[in-house]
This record gives C-alpha cells, sequence and structure tokens, in this order.
C-alpha cells in the first residue's frame, strides 16, 4: 500500500471515529472519549491536521473530548462580541474561542 492511500485509509477511520465519538456522547462517554482519543492519535501519526472544529473538541488542558451541553459551557465573552468563553467542566480549565 502507498503511503498517499494509507493516509486516505486513516482520514476515512479518523472520520468515522468522530462520527461515531459523537454519536455515542449521550449513550456511554468513556466510548466515545475513546474514539475521539483515538481518532486524534492516529491524525497525529500520520500529521494530519484535524479541521479547526474538530480541535475544539478537545479540551486544551486535560485532552478530554468535549461537547457544549454536556460537558462543557459556552459563554459569550462580556468585552469582545467575537469570542466565546469554553469552560471544560472535567477539570474546569477556561479558554477563550474565536468565532
Ligand atoms: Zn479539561
Amino acid at each position: 500500500m502507498g503511503k498517499h492511500q494509507a493516509k486516505l485509509l486513516a482520514h476515512e477511520r479518523i472520520l468515522i471515529l468522530l462520527r461515531s465519538a459523537f454519536q455515542e456522547l449521550d449513550q456511554d462517554f468513556e466510548l466515545a472519549n475513546e474514539q475521539a482519543q483515538l481518532a486524534k492519535k492516529i491524525a497525529k501519526r500520520l500529521r494530519l491536521k484535524l479541521p479547526y472544529d474538530i480541535r475544539q473538541s478537545y479540551c486544551k488542558k486535560c485532552k478530554l473530548f468535549i461537547c457544549p451541553g454536556f460537558n462543557c459551557r459556552i459563554r459569550i465573552g462580556r468585552s469582545n462580541i467575537k469570542a466565546i468563553r469554553i469552560t471544560c467542566l472535567s477539570c474546569n480549565t477556561v479558554y477563550r474561542k474565536l468565532i
């Protein structure tokens, strides 16, 4: 198998894992997090860049897979309306995201 083909396959696998992770979130968070972490690991190993909004789905500190309304809280910034504040409910880290 060529290197390019391997990358394409990995990319597909990552997308499947992430889709499944988002679906699994309500039912089984442990499993969802495992799938999301695995997706990230594959991406890292092959130096594939995950899409921006997917990268935002991981806590910057504890690396947990986080999802709004589930295990993170989102607030509109007071001073800057172009930024939202995300609080990871697992490690309580607050960080900003530009929108
Ligand atoms: Zn966290």
